[in-house]
């Protein structure tokens, strides 16, 4: 797998939870609790094909599916809360492997670092100076207390792209999840798949990626391959 890096080429948009945390697996168990305590059926697979969505969008999407209509308010708040009891009972999720070291090539490349999560999870928000020190500061972190509508619209990478001060081709997001790479595709990114979680391949490619990679190990090797490293 070849990466066709944007010839200028001044910053790095991460996507957060299966990109940078190894969290994925813990979110998908607190949804698939979450929501059939309240009698929505949801796998642990078929999560992470939401991820990247508003909690609402993925209730709303599972209760359409059984019910026909919209979950109320109410219902879209408790299981929204109990989510994320049921992801804060879990232990503090991994770096993910590789990652360290693609952000520290990348940084000493001379590029920007950016942070464009749908995350509003704080431990994690806040856990990004322990294992990525100087990568991401406040100036360079789009979460879901900065966007109105969430991926797989534009607007966060949009922001992120505003945030670092550089056009869409100057840029490349690095996503695990489907919606994440159509938001990036949307806001007319090169965008770098790593399949670190369950899907088909195909999935992500259906998506839109530009390349896919299965791990951010993979993708470090590659990174320093292109670079004659
Ligand atoms: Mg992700």
């Amino acid at each position: 797998m070849n990466i066709k890096r944007p010839t200028a080429l001044k910053a790095v948009l991460f996507d957060m939870d299966g990109v940078l945390f190894n969290s994925m697996p813990y979110h998908s168990m607190a949804w698939h609790e979450a929501m059939e305590a309240h009698g929505l059926h949801l796998s642990r697979e078929e999560a992470f094909l939401h991820e990247g969505r508003t909690g609402a969008a993925t209730i709303n999407i599972v209760h359409q599916r059984q019910y026909g209509t919209d979950a109320t308010p109410e219902l879209i708040q408790t299981i929204y809360e109990a989510k994320c009891q049921a992801f804060a009972r879990f232990p503090e999720p991994d770096a993910m492997p590789g990652a360290r070291q693609l952000i520290e090539q990348i940084k000493a490349e001379g590029l920007q670092t950016v942070l464009v999560t749908g995350s509003g999870q704080r431990t994690l928000l806040d856990r990004l100076a322990h294992h990525y020190p100087g990568a991401f500061d406040a100036q360079h972190m789009v979460t879901a207390f900065d966007v109105k509508y969430g991926k797989p619209h534009p607007e966060p990478y949009l922001m992120g792209l505003k945030k670092a001060g550089v056009e869409a081709s100057e840029a490349i997001v690095v996503e695990n999840a489907p919606i994440g790479v159509q938001a990036a595709k949307a806001a007319g990114i090169y965008t770098i798949a790593v399949n670190t979680g369950p899907l088909d391949a195909k999935v992500l490619l259906d998506a839109g990626a530009d390349v896919l990679f299965p791990s951010m190990q993979a993708l470090c090797e590659a990174w320093r391959g292109e670079i004659g490293d």
